[in-house]
Formats: C-alpha cells, sequence, structure tokens
C-alpha cells in the first residue's frame, strides 16, 4: 500500500521518546510532565459515587451541564468573564483536543498561523495537518518574552490565527499585561483569531496573576481558550478538558468536536462538576505546585545546572554549560543512562532544533523523588 504521509516531517514525539528510554535505563522521570503523588481522594470518591449511581452512558454532545455550569461560575469568579455554559462551553478529551480542533475549525489549506517557538509540541503539526502553514516566531532568550515587533512583521493576509499559551510549556514564562495590550493592538480590526492555550491557568506564582483571555471580552470575541482538568488536578490520565469560545466559534467548533469524539467520559465529569462547587479545588493549587518548584530549586544548586526563572506551569528550565557543550538531544540521552535521570531537550520544542543548551525538567513529583533525582545528579 502507498500512502501519502500528511505529516511528512513528523517523528514519534520527544515525551514518549524519553519516557520511553527512562524506562528502559529505569531512569527518574523528570521528563514528561506528570506527578508521580496521588491526585485528590475526595475527587476520586466522586468519580465512584458517579459511577455507582448509574452515570454510566454518553453525556450530551457539548458535555454535562453542572460541570459547564460549573466552568462558567469559575469563570465569572476568577475573571469577571459572562461565558454562557450552553453555548460557549464544550468539554473535550484533554487540551491538546481542545486545540486541535479549535485549529481544525478555522484553518483552510494556505492559511498561516503564528506560533511562538519553543512551542509546545502539537501546535504545529495540528496545523500542518489542516494544510495551513505555521510561521514560528522565538521567544527572545534568555527569559523567553515575546517581540511583538517581529509579530507585526509576520503578520500577512494570509494570517489567520496566533496562538499563545501562558503559564508556558516548556518555559514557565507567563505573559503580563503588556502583552495582552500589545496582542490587542495587533489584532484589532483584523480577522485574526487567537487561540490561548491556558492548560495551566492555576499553577502560576509568586502572586502573578494570570492573564486569562476570559479577562478581555474584546479578545475573547476572537478566541479559543483551550483548558485541561488533567494538569491542573493531577489527573493526566484523565484526558479530559474544554474550549471556551464565543457562540458563533463554539458552533463551528462543535460541528468538528461532534464527528470525532461526540463526548466524553462522563463519570469524570460528573465528578468534576461536584468538585468545582468549592472553590478551594482550585484555589489551593498554585501554593501546593509553587512549593514544588521551590523546593526542587533549592535542592538543584547542590548541583552544576543553572536554573532559570519559572513562573507557572509544571516546569523548570535549566542550562548545563559548567557540564557539557554537547548538544542537548545528545545530553538528554547520556543523562538518563549515566545519572539515571530523565528530561526533556527544549530544542525538541524548535522546528528547526534551535539549540540554546536549555533542558527542562519536571518537578510536579513527590519530594522523595525530587530528592533522589537531585541526588543522582550532584554526582555528575
Ligand atoms: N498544552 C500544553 C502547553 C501542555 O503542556 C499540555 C500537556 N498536558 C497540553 C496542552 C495538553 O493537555 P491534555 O493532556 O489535557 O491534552
Ligand atoms: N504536556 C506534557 C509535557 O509537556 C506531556 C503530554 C504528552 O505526553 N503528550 O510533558
Amino acid at each position: 500500500m502507498q500512502l501519502q504521509s500528511k505529516l511528512p516531517n513528523v517523528g514519534t514525539n520527544i515525551f514518549t521518546v524519553m519516557s520511553g528510554l527512562a524506562s528502559q535505563h529505569n531512569a527518574i522521570n523528570l521528563g514528561q510532565g506528570f506527578p508521580d503523588f496521588q491526585m485528590s481522594e475526595e475527587l476520586i470518591a466522586f468519580v465512584s459515587e458517579a459511577m455507582k449511581n448509574g452515570y454510566n452512558q454518553y453525556s450530551p454532545m457539548p458535555g454535562w451541564m453542572p460541570l459547564r455550569e460549573a466552568i462558567a461560575e469559575k469563570a465569572n469568579y476568577l475573571y469577571g468573564a459572562n461565558i454562557n455554559p450552553d453555548t460557549e462551553i464544550t468539554i473535550t478529551p484533554g487540551g491538546t483536543y481542545a486545540i486541535y480542533s479549535a485549529f481544525t475549525a478555522i484553518l483552510q489549506p494556505g492559511d498561516e498561523v503564528i506560533v511562538f517557538e519553543p512551542a509546545y509540541d502539537s501546535y504545529i503539526p495540528n496545523i500542518e495537518v489542516n494544510g495551513a502553514r505555521a510561521v514560528a516566531i522565538s521567544l527572545i532568550y534568555p527569559d523567553y518574552h515575546i517581540d511583538w515587533n517581529a509579530v507585526r512583521n509576520a503578520i500577512t493576509p494570509r494570517t489567520k490565527a496566533i496562538i499563545i499559551n501562558t503559564p508556558h510549556n516548556p518555559t514557565g514564562s507567563v505573559i503580563n499585561e503588556n502583552d495582552v495590550s500589545e496582542l490587542r493592538k495587533i489584532v484589532e480590526g483584523t480577522n485574526i483569531f487567537i487561540i490561548s492555550d491556558e492548560v495551566y491557568e492555576h499553577l502560576i506564582y509568586d502572586g502573578i496573576p494570570h492573564q486569562s483571555i476570559l479577562r478581555y471580552p474584546d479578545l475573547l470575541n476572537r478566541s479559543f481558550v483551550c483548558f485541561s482538568f488533567g494538569k491542573v488536578y493531577n489527573c493526566t490520565g484523565w484526558k479530559l478538558g474544554y474550549c471556551i469560545a464565543p457562540a458563533e466559534l463554539t458552533k463551528e467548533f462543535r460541528k468538528v468536536h461532534q464527528f470525532n469524539c461526540f463526548s466524553c467520559f462522563t463519570p469524570t465529569q460528573v465528578a468534576l462538576g461536584n468538585f468545582l462547587k468549592n472553590r478551594d479545588a482550585y484555589l489551593s493549587l498554585a501554593g501546593f505546585m509553587q512549593e514544588k518548584r521551590d523546593y526542587f530549586s533549592k535542592l538543584m544548586q547542590q548541583t552544576k545546572f543553572t536554573l532559570q526563572p519559572s513562573y507557572g506551569s509544571y516546569f523548570i528550565c535549566g542550562t548545563y554549560e559548567k557540564l557539557s557543550d554537547e548538544a542537548d538531544k545528545d545530553f538528554v540521552i547520556r543523562l538518563t543512562k549515566e545519572a539515571g535521570v530523565a528530561t526533556i531537550p527544549v530544542s525538541a520544542f524548535y522546528r528547526d532544533g534551535k539549540d540554546d543548551k536549555v533542558i527542562r525538567f519536571c518537578f510536579s513529583k513527590k519530594n522523595e523523588t525530587l530528592e533522589a533525582a537531585v541526588e543522582k545528579l550532584k554526582k555528575i
């Protein structure tokens, strides 16, 4: 059989590769972003209760209504947004799927999408599989801020969308109010859509406010705002998320969604609908994860790595110039095999493999795991 690949330049993604290598070498996995500690027992109990109570059949195509209502209430409480749970929220099997569906709803062959690199690895393939072209702009190293003049220069009549991600994977950088006003100036009066990846919404530290697009009605009008329950509630294996978009955009989004997964796993939706009634469910998240960031950063002072600041997400990046001048992809392989700690090379988040010799550590782990990893990293 002959198959013409729709994604000829794509291989197996870096998270799969590094997790595979970690288990092959029995290494501590600070690579792929997932917690190794137990999620909320209360949330687990809600799932089991939902299953026992018979919530085991299809949920409505846009998602379980009490969960959508709880999301709308949270969006209003945190960001002052007035979101209609009936017409503007769709529950999806994860944040990645929400982003893919948003791209698929809006892109036509030949369209261009502005992407900031390092970029989460699904964005560019999602754009290309839809016949569109990713226009990559590098965040400015080493603090990974956006060069808005570069964005202005990259806009063409074919620019269909800009995708932003805050808090940012892999770097832990966040966008501020000034970034939002620059974005506003650029899109005002155009037909450019915004896809806002906010899967780390609640994992933002040092008291910095999350600049959700939901705060800005004029920007929300042209946006698909994508979230993940898996990331913030420490249950990445649940693969559950949602997309908030104005009714007209949601209508198109649901055309794609209804013929893809149609509806998501019902018991977890019922459980989260109950869980989110208590605001502590999300208000306690940042403090917990900030402690992990701080604990890991302190431990890492005993090593030869130099960590960069991280203001959000599960991740913190670091350089290794005191240890090696190898390419980051070679270095992380050696680190996994010889030191027994798996990480992610940041060059994997650049289409052209730009290598600043920076690697990403996931600190969303038990303290014992972080301690054991640092013991190993100290020895190299
Ligand atoms: N966007 C970013 C930036 C991520 O790090 C992730 C990783 N989980 C996702 C989207 C996807 O989330 P999900 O696992 O819910 O698909
Ligand atoms: N978002 C996770 C990370 O960045 C991994 C998700 C995945 O494995 N696709 O590590």
